[in-house]
């Protein structure tokens, strides 16, 4: 190679990364700027008359993170109050506290199922048994004290989730209701995110539900039902390939809404996944408008920044999204699908992880933007006793009209 060939190279070489360096220092200037907006208070969702909320000032972050997994796969966890703490300094309000629905073995070195295929994962009571225990050991013990995350001044409230259930193998789910009642009256209010469909862990021994199964869940479906517990379902509709294995599993969400038609069920993702990229917008939306018309009890879960990444990122693709939204904004809820793993994570992750689900709510109309970011769907769906403040009117630009002169 000659010696100026080498140089170019080189300059080239730098030039690159110099642009790299500024596109990370633009990404972390836009990040650290939608948080740099004053946090609501919890009153405000108590109070009725609170101030209404400004978008153009306090930003378009969501308030609400009904989907966080505060367990991880396998390996280390961020701790319980450092978790919470994420959420206090992000400003976000309520929170659902997931177990995870694929735990790796407990005396295996793994810790994310896809690094280690042929691995079973399974679903496991333990996370709940954790998730209840932490929370118990905060919740009202230091009742009037302000740093008390649960009864404080910087408050949050936290919804916690049964994500013990094995949707193919449902048989002793009652019976596992029963023994965290009995361990822990009252405090689950949620189920889920459990799996119905999920391509990503069939090298891990999963392989998904069936109509059989499906069938055998009407105990534990009934138990819920009683109680008014949603419950959020991740199920594949399909996945990348010829036109039919775009909807190849859509069967399966379909009978679910069917059968368990007057469950609260909510559908993780939109039926989205790192399998099922390709989908034209306007499939994916005609499949969804159908199921909401036909099925007034199903919500759809906007979490996951994979949705950013590779369907809401592309503009085209986004103004038809917002569209669907903006056509049915009772039918959402928001979250992050954070999960609480040690390994490379910590709070600037969460804080990604929030910004990066929160996008969409920038081009939301008024009543989207409340519903969804500001948590109206999701108080609804839980019955809880709040209220999102309402947004301002925007003030419309006087036109002053110039009076013609004419001249004579
Ligand atoms: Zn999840």
């Amino acid at each position: 190679m000659k010696f100026t060939t080498l140089i170019k190279l080189l300059q080239n070489h730098l030039r690159c990364i110099r642009l790299a360096r500024l596109l990370l220092l633009f990404t972390l200037l836009l990040t650290s700027s939608a948080f740099a907006q004053k946090n609501r208070s919890f009153d405000d969702f108590v109070d009725k008359d609170c101030e209404c909320y400004n978008r153009k000032k306090e930003g378009f972050l969501s308030k609400v993170d009904a989907h966080c997994h505060f367990r991880p796969f396998g390996g280390r966890v961020i701790p319980f109050t450092e978790l919470v703490s994420y959420f206090q300094r992000s400003g976000v309000l309520y929170v659902n506290a997931y177990g995870i629905g694929q735990t790796l073995p407990s005396d295996d070195t793994c810790t994310y199922y896809l690094d280690c295929p042929g691995t079973p994962v399974t679903p496991s009571l333990r996370n709940d048994f954790v998730n209840a225990a932490n929370y118990l050991e905060y919740k009202g013990r230091d009742t009037g004290k302000p740093d008390d995350p649960f009864e404080g001044e910087e408050r949050i409230n936290l919804v916690l989730s049964m994500t013990f259930p094995d949707l193919a193998h449902p048989e002793r789910v009652t019976e596992y209701i029963q023994l965290l009642d009995a361990e822990y009256p009252g405090v689950f209010t949620w189920m889920g995110e459990v799996n119905l469909v999920k391509q990503a862990l069939f090298a891990n021994g999963q392989t998904g539900a069936s109509f059989a199964s499906i069938a055998k869940w009407k105990p534990f479906m009934d138990t819920i039902l009683k109680r008014d517990i949603p419950i959020n379902i991740h199920s594949d509709i399909g996945c990348n390939g010829p036109a039919d294995s775009l909807t190849k599993y859509l069967y399966l969400m379909e009978e679910v809404l069917t059968r368990y038609d007057s469950n609260k069920i909510v559908w993780a993702h939109m039926g989205l996944s790192k399998e099922l990229t390709e989908m034209p917008a306007e499939q994916h939306i005609s499949i969804l408008s159908r199921l909401f018309d036909k099925h007034q009890n199903l919500t759809l879960d906007l979490s996951w920044d994979v949705l950013w990444d590779s369907v809401f990122v592309d503009d085209v693709a986004r103004a038809k999204y917002i569209k669907f939204i903006d056509a049915y904004p009772t039918r959402f809820i928001t979250g992050t699908d954070f999960v609480a793993s040690r390994e490379a994570k910590k709070y600037k992750t969460y804080k990604e992880a929030l910004y990066k689900t929160s996008l969409i709510n920038k081009d939301m109309s008024d009543e989207a933007f409340r519903n969804i970011a500001l948590g109206e769907n999701y108080f609804k769906l839980l019955n809880l006793d709040y209220t999102a403040p309402q947004i301002c009117e925007k003030k419309r630009k006087k036109k002053v009209k110039r009076k013609e002169v004419v001249m004579k």
